[in-house]
């Protein structure tokens, strides 16, 4: 079955992966080790009727594979991630690199960690020398989360992840209650859906830090030959510490034009002052909102024409952050490989880095009495 679409004017066919003869989705859950100071950690396995595959453990809320059938039914894993905990604990963690991590309090920068809130001065730790990043020291990627899977359809497979996040935590003021929902569709969609509430006013920013790769987990020619359409007419320009100057600018006659399908690799080299200062694609999409939108828009098509595996990715956050896994130095082996420079990108979905400190930046409060809800969808698919 083909469903046409269509993004920055331009057609785009994606055919849904075949149905196998097997079962409806299905959710497992499975002892995955114990974190260094003493806590059991669980792995669940989600799987659909296309042969996707999800699993994600409880500490992080980490997403350590996604399999999705290529163009010829072949399986891989589409996701950089390690094969086990302890992995996660020491590389991922020590190299600040958020493998497949739920991001919070507050994903991407806070300049020099300080923001102010009613009139408080609030200090963050500087894990990110000048600035504070990605929720802390010990943010929600390092915490062991409560998982519980519920009951579906019979098409989907669910589970919710469950954090109290104590007053003070990182600095950040309120006790926050978190709750995400994990789900797969067997109409081949991961969706998360974040939710929070808090006792005092207080900030977040949540996201997930997958690095894709389409072509599969640790493939020799990294991403550059994959083809990002993002639906965007703006970017965020940055400092050299990747704080935004204040104006987001128009992509138009920049290397940030993604507007049409184009390959990472088309001008990830171009004499451009905020690629040089970023080592690459490490930016905020201003993401175009429809006026009237109700729930998640489309904000980034992925293609990857060797394998033909496609990924959608739909929010209801007003930004994208790509990365294109910059500060992988090559120093570590994780699943399929040695782990390098543009070896994958990132959609960061979330709100604008360092959101406290630009009032004109859509709000990133939360009050007592409100309810911060959030979705992401990503989408799998393949191309002949
Ligand atoms: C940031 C990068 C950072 C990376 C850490 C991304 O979200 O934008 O600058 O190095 O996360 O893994």
């Amino acid at each position: 079955m083909a469903h046409p679409s269509t993004l920055g004017g331009v057609a785009i066919l994606a055919t849904a992966l075949a149905a196998a003869p097997a079962a409806a989705a299905t959710l497992s859950t499975a002892p995955f080790g114990t974190t260094t100071d003493g806590k059991p950690v669980s792995l669940t396995t989600m799987t659909n009727d296309h042969g996707v595959v999800v699993k994600f453990m409880s500490y992080g809320g980490i997403i350590t594979e996604i399999v999705t059938p290529d163009r010829h039914g072949h399986l891989a894993n589409i996701v950089l991630g390690f094969p086990t905990l302890h992995e996660y604990e020491t590389k991922s963690a020590e190299g600040g690199l958020y493998f497949g991590a739920l991001v919070g309090r507050y994903a991407n920068r806070i300049a020099r960690g300080h923001f102010s809130l009613d009139g408080h001065e609030y200090t963050l730790a500087i894990n990110n020398p000048p600035n504070a990043l990605h929720g802390g020291l010990k943010g929600f990627d390092k915490q062991v989360w409560e998982v519980q899977p519920f009951s579906t359809s019979g098409q989907s497979v669910s589970a919710v992840l469950r954090y109290t996040s104590p007053d003070g935590e990182e600095g950040y003021p309120g006790t926050m209650k978190i709750a995400v929902t994990y789900t797969l569709t067997d109409g081949n969609a991961f969706i998360i859906h974040y939710q929070a509430t808090t006792n005092k006013d207080t900030v977040l920013n949540l996201t997930n830090h997958s690095y894709f790769n389409l072509a599969g987990s640790g493939s020799p020619n990294g991403v550059y030959q994959q083809v990002l359409t993002v639906n965007a007419d703006q970017y965020t320009p940055t400092d050299k510490t990747s704080i935004p100057l204040g104006q987001n600018v128009p992509v138009q006659d920049t290397p940030f034009d993604f507007r049409t399908p184009t390959a990472i690799g088309a001008h990830i080299r171009a004499n451009d002052q905020q690629l040089i200062w970023a080592q690459g694609y490490d930016h905020n999409w201003v993401l175009n909102k429809r006026s009237d939108a109700a729930g998640p828009e489309l904000a980034v098509r992925a293609y990857d024409p060797a394998s033909g595996r496609t990924l959608e990715c739909a929010t209801t956050e007003p930004g994208v952050q790509i990365y294109t896994a910059n500060f992988l130095k090559g120093i570590y082996a994780g699943n399929g490989g040695i782990y390098r420079q543009t070896d994958a990108f990132t959609l960061e979905t979330q709100h604008f880095p360092d959101s406290p400190n630009h009032p004109a930046f859509p709000t990133t409060e939360l009050k007592p009495g409100q309810s911060f809800d959030s979705i992401t969808q990503f989408r799998f698919g393949v191309r002949q």
